[in-house]
């Protein structure tokens, strides 16, 4: 038996025939580059996110570029970001020119500790960019109240988190702009990569337009220089086809997750992951906290059950931001938790016997450590 961390195929297969035909259609049209497909999906996800512009991207990290770059980050502004989340957070900080600035994550939800925020503005400040991660908002109305007191732009990571919501809102909305991945993993996956920027704001979707497509809205009429980051038609297109199922699946994630939590309740040895009141966690991630977990690991392993760790390293404990001289216990609650965390299977074609198993098998590994 094996229960695989995640199965791109069990989807593909379930939604078939209408992705090759959204397929088809683009390569039928040649409508590789922008147009009318790419168009369709920025409108269909600004109306169902809630916001007025979405503007396609090529890939999560290009997003949080450009909106960064688009408010006016740049060298030697500070932006205030959180030690546990992909390179991605932090590398499109420096990419603009700014430092990141690192906060330790909380103790219960795993996001940025909000309290912990305010210590770290300075003359230098310039935003704050909280991440939901795995799937968790952030407290993103408190993060907004700093932002607003102390006039700080708010751009949300939202690539582990489409759809999630707090007190019935979509993260991606609550700040000047929200970046989302379409990385074939996440929750909304393209076939290759894919990203968006969502906001409000007029003036910074037109800039993000421009920054994005060479710096011209119209062709040759270049206003500055900018980047190459378009969103493919193809990826659009399949996009808006998986754009009518996400509901569904995140509320297949979110039972799984829930599944998952009753059934561990009574191991000892785990932690699970907690549920914030009035908000809709999208468990791109289940992400438990387990005694000896490199032995949980192997043992799953070796049972057929795959796991991974999200992540092994705080941010700024990685080679790359080694000149910035950071210690582990800057970071006490990111570096205590790094060697516990572990992230069990989870998708929304997972089924229930198989949650099963994997707590099952859970629990056995900790008998046996008993014996
Ligand atoms: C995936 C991810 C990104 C980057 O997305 P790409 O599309 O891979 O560039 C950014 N931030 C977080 C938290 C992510 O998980």
């Amino acid at each position: 038996m094996s229960i695989k961390f995640v199965d791109l195929q069990k989807q593909y297969a379930s939604i078939k025939e209408e992705i090759d035909e959204a397929i088809a259609k683009v390569v039928r049209e040649t409508a590789f580059i922008k147009g009318k497909y790419v168009e369709e999906f920025e409108e269909a996800f600004a109306e169902k996110i809630g916001v007025k512009h979405c503007i396609g991207v090529a890939n999560g990290t290009d997003a949080l570029f450009v909106a960064l770059d688009s408010v006016g980050i740049g060298r030697g502004d500070d932006v205030i970001t959180v030690a546990n989340s992909w390179i991605s957070t932090s590398e499109s900080i420096s990419l603009t020119g700014a430092n990141p600035v690192f906060i330790d994550i909380d103790e219960d939800y795993f996001n940025i500790d909000v309290s912990k925020i305010e210590d770290k503005i300075t003359k230098y400040t310039k935003a704050v960019l909280p991440v939901h991660l795995y799937g968790q908002p952030a407290k993103i109305e408190e993060i907004k109240a700093i932002c607003d007191k102390y006039d700080l732009f708010l751009i949300e990571d939202c690539a582990q988190a489409h759809f999630t919501t707090s007190k019935g809102r979509n993260v991606g909305t609550f700040g000047d702009a929200g970046t989302f991945s379409f990385y074939p993993g996440k929750n909304l996956g393209a076939y290759g990569d894919a990203g968006a920027v969502v906001t409000n704001d007029d003036r910074l979707a037109k800039n993000v337009r421009m920054f994005a497509n060479h710096g011209q809205l119209k062709k040759h009429d270049h206003w500055m220089e900018g980047i190459n980051s378009r969103l493919d038609g193809i990826q659009a297109a399949i996009l808006s086809v998986k754009l009518k199922y996400i509901d569904e699946w995140n509320k297949k994630r979110n039972e799984h997750g829930r599944l998952y939590n009753e059934l561990l309740a009574d191991v000892e040895e785990v932690q699970t992951p907690e549920l914030r009141d009035n908000t809709f966690h999208t468990f791109h991630l289940y992400v438990i906290r387990a005694d000896s977990r490199d032995g949980l690991k192997a043992f799953l392993d070796m049972k057929g059950v795959e796991t991974a760790i999200h992540y092994p390293n705080p941010l700024p404990m990685l080679q790359a931001y080694k000149h910035m001289r950071y210690k582990a216990n800057d970071f006490p609650v990111a570096n205590y938790y790094k060697d516990r965390i572990l992230s069990l299977p989870m998708y929304p074609e997972l089924t229930e016997e198989e949650i099963r198993t994997v707590a099952e098998e859970i629990k056995n590994y900790y008998l046996t450590l008993r014996l």
